[in-house]
């Protein structure tokens, strides 16, 4: 008996430290899940709160940086018409060369640039439109960039530009403040004896014929408030047609050292309020009260510096070719919030639109 003890004794102990070693095996592969899966969540956490410190370090107004999603380049400031309230009038002559203006619709891209709106003064002046041309296939081509658009007077866009370009286009959108030529010309747009409101309809067709959106925009004034547009506007029948209050930039269309006095052009929100109500069924009419307008676009100009409008004058930051995006942007003055309020986001890619071509 005492020798069957000394036999079994030591082997129900070993058993017993075998069961322990497999109980441990068992929850091995529990504890690696959930000391790795904890792990990454920590080092993912830890990143975001860094790099959040490290924008709101940069710029301790903000908790984030702003993404350019949406961007205006004016690259130019000639123009071949007049208008009185124009608030980017022609103080330099100077564009940037084809191959600088890339690299910097490059750095927006990387910045987070999903829409491009090319203006000016006149974009289809520089190189009778292949300057903007090669930009706009460039954009999207190249960047694939979701939405490329132009604001235009629309008096020097050919066919054959469209037969070029038309494809690379998103939106094309057209300025016409009045469908009586006599209140165009009142207001300076147009060029001698060429109708503003043929071009208009001209454009119409080719945006149907070459598949681009077509856009209106109109800045209420002194001379159009007054104006019923319903009936030709349902005849266009734009995607969207914006609708602008007349707004006063000094150093642009005020003050002693701008090239245009826009005062006598000015109505009262009370009268803009008038003009929305009487074409309120319009179901694409975009309205942009001075307020909405002022701080909500993001503006380059033909350097490729931010316009900061919070003054109610355009300060420019430094250019992004020299500092950046990242760096540029804390002086845009751009109000993120309102351009949301405006709409600024919307239906942009002609491929998103249900088009009535
Ligand atoms: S068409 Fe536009 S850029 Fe040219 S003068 Fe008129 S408002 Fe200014």
């Amino acid at each position: 008996m005492q020798r069957a003890a000394f036999f079994w004794e030591p082997l129900k102990l070993l058993s017993k430290k075998l069961n322990f070693f497999l109980f441990i095996l068992k929850l091995l592969p529990f504890w690696c899940w959930h000391n790795i899966w904890g792990k990454k969540n920590t080092v993912v956490g830890a990143r975001s709160t860094w790099a959040r410190r490290r924008t709101a370090n940069a710029n301790p107004e903000r908790e984030a940086a702003v993404i350019p999603t949406s961007v205006n380049y004016h690259f130019t400031r000639q123009c071949n018409y007049k208008c009185g309230f124009c608030f980017h009038t022609a103080k330099t002559s100077f564009v940037l060369p084809l191959e600088e203006a890339k690299r910097g619709l490059s750095l927006l891209k990387e910045a987070g640039m999903e829409k491009i709106n090319f203006s000016g003064g006149e974009p289809f002046l520089h190189m009778r439109g292949e300057f903007v041309g090669k930009l706009v296939q460039f954009c999207k081509e190249e960047l694939a960039l979701p939405s490329v658009s132009i604001v235009s007077n629309g008096s020097r866009i050919t066919e054959k530009w469209f037969q070029l370009y038309g494809k690379h286009l998103d939106i094309l959108a057209v300025s016409c403040d009045s469908f009586d030529e006599n209140v165009n010309v009142l207001i300076g747009r147009g060029q001698g004896k060429k109708s503003h409101i043929e071009s208009l309809q001209r454009l119409r067709k080719w945006c149907r014929d070459y598949g681009v959106a077509f856009k209106l925009n109109s800045v209420i004034n002194r001379f159009n408030v007054g104006e019923n547009m319903n009936e030709q506007i349902k005849a266009i029948n734009p995607v969207r047609w914006k609708v602008f209050q007349c707004l006063i930039i000094k150093g642009e269309n005020s003050g002693e050292e701008a090239l245009r006095q826009a005062e006598r052009f000015i109505i009262s929100d009370e009268e803009f309020n008038l003009f929305l109500e009487r074409h309120k069924r319009i179901s694409c009419l975009v309205p942009e009260s001075n307020q909405k307008m002022r701080d909500s676009y993001l503006i380059l100009d033909e350097y490729m510096r931010f316009l900061n409008c919070r003054n109610g004058r355009k300060d420019p930051s430094k250019s992004i070719l020299d500092v950046g995006v990242e760096n540029a942007i804390t002086f845009s003055g751009f109000d993120e919030k309102m351009f949301l309020q405006r709409g600024g986001k919307y239906v942009w890619s002609k491929a998103d639109l249900k088009l009535d071509w």
